[in-house]
């Protein structure tokens, strides 16, 4: 059982950016430029292009190449968290009260 519902207005091809080659079935070829389906001669010969297969080849690749190079993730060093320090020494507390016990334990 295979219901093949083929609707070739669905997926509309950019000629642009896709290989776009006329498949058999009179699609157009989805792939991308660098289709390995379609030889070179048969992607130049798409006639709606606005630029020669060529140079659409070399934007595309040009195009993968900076998305790659973005990709990268950027060096990021962990810093932990530091407290700031004048608070931890305020509360470490310094200022303690004398003991005065003895002028109140004394009887006179
Ligand atoms: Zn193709």
């Amino acid at each position: 059982m295979s219901s093949t519902t083929k609707d070739p207005q669905s997926l509309p091809v950019d000629v642009e950016q896709q290989c776009a080659v006329t498949l058999p079935d009179g699609d157009r070829c989805p792939r991308s430029l660098t289709c390995k389906a379609h030889s070179m001669a048969a992607k130049r010969a798409v006639p709606d292009r606005s630029m020669p297969y060529d140079m659409l080849l070399q934007a595309y690749q040009k195009k993968l190449q900076t998305r790659q190079k973005n990709k990268a993730p950027p060096q990021r060093k962990y810093r932990p968290p530091n407290p700031p320090s004048s608070s931890r020494e305020s509360s470490s507390g310094s200022h303690i009260p004398p003991e005065r016990s003895t002028s109140k334990n004394s009887p006179s």
